[in-house]
């Protein structure tokens, strides 16, 4: 059978319609299930007994929507709460008419100057006498008002209690609801924009529940938060991974009355793909969000490289990721400690190599370019030896212009430092007795060095973006890499 939601015009709204609406399914023992998007609200296709619907809707809501606690929801207040769970006289008299109810001649008829958002005008409103809740749409009430569609001013923000306990049942299946800090509350409604079946709902559903109520102790902004909660709970991951899905975000300020603090629709399957690849990706998320403070600025370039759309873009952001990255996280430990690190802390090779090839579009030649590895190892000693830390190159090389001649300039800087760094570290060692130094600096050939310029010729910014990243994340331990090396790594 058939259904549509009503097109109430609040996609919010409709969404956790479907799911009450999949739910009931599921108790009325249907065998395959889909929602489809459509304009203006969603089709939900069921293989089900259709006479099985209602006596499945009286057990399922009597069960599980009689509690009180299930309606303090944003917008109820306490004083209201009694008028929302399940009685034996609501819903007596409809229940038999589901096809009718959520029939697309039903969505398409719907009467903007009616008194129900949903149409139902015949059905008691759900709640009593009052209006639309937050819960069932953040967006509840302001466009009536404003854009005042009807003639007679009527103000038409009111649910039917059908839809209302539906609306309930889709929030308890399919919409994941989290804590943050002392008030907030996090309320995140997956919207799929291309059609999921019964697998999908299924997993959906389950991963709800994982999840359900957790809590998040530091604020978040809202622009990094589809990247924060994915990190944290891995079950998001699962079900968003499949790029089929919205993420409507709403941040609740519980209170007096609920306000809501902000609303963020965002696209999160690149997020989803990049977290579900590796877990060295989300540890170094995670890294960023396990402290009292949590490194706002790094998690921000991050959720540009994923989300953004112009690939020069992109590598921009992930070269202020990476540098971001390493100093706030080496700031933060040394903050604890006594004494400095004797190696900074960088990124995750995984990571890096991830995000420069799926995101920064680099391509392998680059990447694994022997002359850009090179000098991008010579590069990471300055960004990882505390001694001699000297950041200057690799943010020279990050704000080089391709015709500034910056680039060529800084190359060659680093190239006199390392050099002279090297027979300086060699004196040290002879003067201590040390057959050789403890620290090795790699010294690029001159052939790397032409080799190094003619790629920068024919593709500064996949250069540039190779260099700046893979300095630094942590080395590549490669058969080519001489033992002196690994040893003044280590
Ligand atoms: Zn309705």
């Amino acid at each position: 059978m058939e259904l549509f939601t009503p097109g109430t015009g609040f996609i919010d709204l409709d969404i956790k319609i479907a799911y009450g609406l999949c739910r009931l399914g599921f108790e009325a023992g249907a065998g395959d299930m889909s929602i489809t998007p459509m304009p203006g609200g969603f089709k939900i296709d069921m293989d089900v007994n259709p006479d099985e619907l209602p006596s499945a809707y009286k057990l399922l809501f009597h069960r599980l929507l009689s509690g009180k606690h299930l309606y303090k929801l944003p917008g109820i207040q306490a004083k209201y709460i009694d008028n929302y769970p399940v009685s034996d006289l609501k819903e007596a008299s409809l229940i038999d008419s589901f096809l009718e109810i959520y029939s697309p001649e039903h969505a398409a008829s719907i009467d903007f100057s009616k008194n129900k958002m949903c149409g139902h005008d015949d059905i008691p409103s759900f709640g009593g006498t009052s209006g639309l809740i937050l819960a069932a749409s953040t967006h509840a009430g302001m466009p009536y008002k404003s854009g005042n569609l009807s003639q007679s001013g009527h103000m038409n923000t009111k649910l039917c209690e059908l839809c209302g306990y539906i609306t309930v049942m889709g929030i308890l299946s399919g919409v994941f609801r989290l804590n943050m800090g002392s008030n907030l509350r996090i309320v995140t409604t997956p919207i799929p924009s291309q059609r999921i079946g019964r697998k999908e709902i299924e997993l959906l559903f389950s991963s709800k529940l994982v999840l359900e109520n957790s809590y998040i102790k530091n604020k978040i902004p809202l622009t990094v938060l589809p990247l924060s909660l994915m990190a944290r709970f891995p079950s998001l991951t699962d079900v968003l991974s499949s790029l089929k899905y919205s993420l409507h975000i709403v941040v609740f300020e519980s209170g007096q009355t609920d306000r809501v603090n902000g609303i963020e629709l965002s696209q999160p399957g690149q997020i989803a793909k990049f977290l579900s690849k590796s877990t060295y990706n989300v540890a170094t998320v995670d890294e960023c969000l396990k402290n009292d403070d949590p490194y706002i600025e790094p998690l921000q370039s991050l959720n540009r490289v994923l989300t953004g759309r112009d690939t020069d873009y992109k590598r921009h952001q992930l070269m202020v990721f990476c540098r971001h990255w390493v100093s706030r996280v080496n700031r933060s430990i040394e903050s604890g400690k006594s004494q400095a690190l004797s190696l900074k802390i960088l990124l995750y090779k995984q990571t890096v190599n991830y995000l420069l090839k799926e995101e920064a579009m680099l391509s392998p030649e680059i990447i694994e370019n022997d002359a850009v590895r090179s000098f991008a190892r010579t590069m990471r000693f300055f960004n990882s030896d505390s001694q001699h830390l000297n950041y200057t190159f690799v943010d020279n090389i990050r704000n080089a212009s391709s015709d500034s001649g910056e680039f060529e300039k800084t190359i060659e800087k680093m190239l006199r430092s390392a050099q002279s760094l090297r027979l300086s570290l060699e004196k040290g060692s002879q003067e201590v007795g040390e057959s050789k130094p403890r620290k090795f600096i790699n010294i690029p050939s001159e052939k790397e060095f032409n080799e190094l310029i003619r790629l920068a010729s024919k593709d500064f910014n996949q250069v540039k973006t190779a260099l700046v990243c893979l300095s630094l994340c942590r080395p590549e331990y490669r058969g080519k890499m001489t033992e002196e090396e690994v040893g003044g790594k280590g």
